[in-house]
């Protein structure tokens, strides 16, 4: 599936894109693959491996919230799909992207007793890159 950019990519935004790449240089977040933490479970430090949830899985275009709110401002009206759930740009289109970041979502799985706990508080971050300790 190809990555979203929203309304970014219609021709009336280009100048929105450029602004906010002048104002917001792009933030990129690296996480060691490997790193010590405290295990609630063990009740002390132990090696975790640290993983991304958010880029792990995909659900469809719609979100169920926003397919709730798309019926209630007058769409998905009547029976059956209608040809509207199958394509996007005609949700997309009051679909305002004013984010640029989100939040990481890690996973931290503790090597010892391989159960895990997610982080607490996640960091506004652009991208994120899991890498090999050592490397920066
Ligand atoms: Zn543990």
């Amino acid at each position: 599936m190809p990555l979203d950019h929203g309304p970014f990519l219609d021709g009336r935004n280009k100048h929105l894109k450029s602004f906010f790449l002048f104002e917001v240089p792009e933030i990129k977040m690296k996480v060691p693959k490997k790193v010590k933490r405290y295990c609630p479970y063990c009740r002390k430090h132990t090696e975790h491996k640290v993983s991304d949830v958010s880029s792990g899985h995909k659900r469809s275009a719609l979100k169920r919230g926003s397919i709730e709110r798309a019926r209630k401002r007058g769409r998905g009206r009547g029976y059956g799909n209608l040809g509207k759930w199958g394509s996007k740009p005609a949700i997309t289109k009051w679909k305002q992207k004013t984010k640029t970041t989100k939040k990481t979502n890690l996973l931290y799985t503790c090597q010892e007793c391989k159960k895990s706990h997610g982080q607490k508080k996640g960091k506004r971050t652009g991208k994120l890159q899991i890498v090999e300790k050592g490397e920066k």
